[in-house]
C-alpha cells in the first residue's frame, strides 16, 4: 500500500495543522531540530502534530490497522534530544508523531503534571516560582519522555533516578484507550514503563513527585554529598588540538552536527576506571585527522544513595555495589566518517567490558538513553525483567502495535 493511502486517511481525519507533509518548509524545519544529524537525516513521509491527548487517541486508532497490515511504521518524538538514529524519527513511508504541542505544567498536592511536549527547562522555571524542584535532565532543552521512560540521571543522587520519581503515566495504548498507570492503577504497566521506553504506548502526560528546592547552589559546592551528582569528562577536541592532547572538562555538548552516544557500566573500582580511560585515550589517537572531532569519556556515578531509591522499576539494579556509568559522547563533521567513529568507539566499549570482566568488575547494565544501536539496554536489565516486560506487553499491546509499528529505540521482541 503506498504511503499516499495512509496520508489520505490521515488528511481526511485530522486537522490540516496537525499533518506536515515531507517536502514542505515546515517539515524541513521540524526535521532539522533534532539534536543529532543522525536523526535529522532520516525524513518521514509526514510529521503528525497532535494538540491534545484526544488527538493522540485519534491518530493511534487510525494508524493501528495500517500497522497491523504492515503498511506503515511510525516514530514517537519527545524533544528529539536522544542522538540514537531512528529512536524518535523515521524515513521512507514512515510517520513521526511529534508530541511538541502537548503542553501544560500543573502543580498540585506535591506533584507536577507535565505534558509530553514540555522540556525540562520550562518545568524548572515553573517549579522555581513555588520553591520546588523535581528530578529532571541537566539539559533545559531535554524532553520528558526520553528520561522518564529510562533510568534518567538528574542533578543529585539524593532523589533517585528520574523514572523513580514518576508517580503516574497517562498513556494511550495501542487500542486507542487512554489510561493512567500508577502504583494503584495498572501497577504492572507502571513498573514496566519505569525503564521500558517506547514499548507500551504514547505517554501524553507525566506526574512527578516534587520536593522543596532553594536556589541552586549544589553544583558549586566543593564537598560532594548526596545533594550532588558529579559528572567528569575527559575529551579530545579537534579545534583545541594546538593547545593540548586532551582535556578534563565539565561538559562538551552541542559542538558538532553529527553526534552519537554509547555506554557501559562497571563497578566503581579505580583500577577498572583507569584502564578504561587508557583504552579510550589510545583509541582516539588515530582519529585525530577527522574534521571536527570531539570525543569525550564521561564518568557518572551510581552511588548507593541513588541505587537505594531504585525500586519498583524494570531496570534490574540494586544497591549492593556502587556503580559507575561510562559514557562515550562523540561529535564529528562529515557523514563519510560515521563508520570510522562508530566502529572505533564500539571497540572501546567492548575492550572496557572485556577488561572489567577479567577484573570481576563488569556490570551488564547499559543505560538506554546513552546506548547506541549495537547495544541492547533492555536485555541488560536481566532475564527476569525482560520476561516481565514481555508479559506486560502481551497484556497491554496484544497485537504488538508498538513492537511492529514503532521500530526505533530498543524493542522487547
Ligand atoms: C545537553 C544534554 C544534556 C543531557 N543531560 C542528561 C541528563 O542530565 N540526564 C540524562 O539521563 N540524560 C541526559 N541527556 C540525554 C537525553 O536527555 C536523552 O537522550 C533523552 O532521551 C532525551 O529525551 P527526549 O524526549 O528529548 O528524546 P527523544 O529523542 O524525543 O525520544 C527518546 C526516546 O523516548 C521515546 N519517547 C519520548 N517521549 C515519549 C512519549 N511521550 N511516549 C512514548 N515514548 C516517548 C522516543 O520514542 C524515543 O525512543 C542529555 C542530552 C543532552 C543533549
Amino acid at each position: 500500500m503506498p504511503a499516499s493511502t495512509v496520508l489520505k486517511a490521515l488528511s481526511s481525519t485530522i486537522p490540516p495543522d496537525q499533518l506536515v507533509i515531507k517536502g514542505t518548509e515546515e517539515s524541513a524545519k521540524l526535521n532539522k531540530s533534532y539534536l543529532s544529524l543522525l536523526q535529522s537525516e532520516l525524513e518521514p513521509a509526514a510529521i503528525l502534530l497532535p494538540r491534545s491527548k484526544e488527538d493522540v487517541v485519534t491518530i493511534v486508532k487510525l494508524l493501528k490497522p495500517y500497522v497491523l497490515s504492515g503498511d506503515v511504521q511510525f516514530a514517537v518524538r519527545g524533544a528529539g534530544q536522544q542522538p540514537l538514529p531512528g529512536c524518535s524519527n523515521i524515513s521512507g513511508d514512515g510517520l513521526t508523531i511529534d508530541l511538541w504541542y502537548l503542553k501544560g505544567i500543573e502543580i498540585k498536592d506535591g506533584s507536577v503534571f507535565i505534558g509530553a511536549g514540555e522540556i525540562w527547562g520550562s518545568v524548572y522555571e515553573k517549579l522555581a516560582e513555588h520553591g520546588l524542584g523535581v528530578t529532571g535532565s541537566r539539559s533545559a532543552l531535554g524532553g520528558i519522555g526520553g528520561l522518564a521512560l529510562a533510568d534518567g540521571l538528574s542533578f543529585s543522587s539524593r532523589e533517585g533516578f528520574i523514572c523513580d520519581n514518576v508517580l503516574a503515566y497517562d498513556i494511550v495504548l495501542s487500542t486507542g484507550t487512554l489510561i493512567t498507570a500508577s502504583p494503584s492503577s495498572h501497577p504492572s504497566l507502571f513498573r514496566a514503563l519505569r525503564g521500558g521506553g517506547n514499548n507500551f504506548g504514547i505517554i501524553t502526560r507525566f506526574e512527578l513527585r516534587t520536593f522543596p528546592q532553594g536556589p541552586s547552589g549544589a553544583l558549586n559546592k566543593p564537598d560532594a554529598d548526596p545533594e550532588t551528582h558529579v559528572m567528569i569528562s575527559q575529551a579530545y577536541i579537534d579545534v583545541f588540538k594546538e593547545v593540548g592532547d586532551h582535556f578534563c572538562m565539565n561538559q562538551a555538548y552541542y559542538t558538532r552536527e553529527v553526534c552519537a552516544y554509547m555506554n557501559t557500566t562497571v563497578a566503581a573500582d579505580a583500577a577498572t576506571l583507569t584502564a578504561a580511560s587508557d583504552i579510550f585515550t589510545a583509541a582516539f589517537q588515530p582519529l585525530k585527522d577527522l574534521e571536527g572531532l570531539t570525543c569525550a569519556f564521561t564518568l557518572q556515578s551510581y552511588p548507593r544513595s541513588l541505587l537505594s531509591k531504585c525500586t519498583n522499576n524494570s531496570l534490574g539494579l540494586d544497591a549492593s555495589t556502587p556503580l559507575m556509568s561510562i559514557l562515550l559522547m562523540n561529535w564529528w563533521k562529515n557523514a563519510a566518517d560515521d563508520e570510522r567513529v562508530i566502529q572505533t568507539f564500539k571497540q572501546v566499549i567492548e575492550k572496557i567490558d572485556a577488561d572489567a570482566e577479567q577484573r570481576g568488575t563488569a556490570v551488564k547494565y547499559k543505560y538506554m538513553n546513552y546506548a547506541y544501536s549495537f547495544q541492547d539496554p533492555i536485555r541488560s536489565y536481566g532475564e527476569e525483567e525482560m520476561g516481565r516486560l514481555r508479559e506486560v506487553s502481551g497484556r497491554f499491546d496484544a497485537e504488538g502495535v508498538f513492537q511492529k509499528g514503532v521500530l526505533g529505540g530498543f524493542k522487547l521482541f
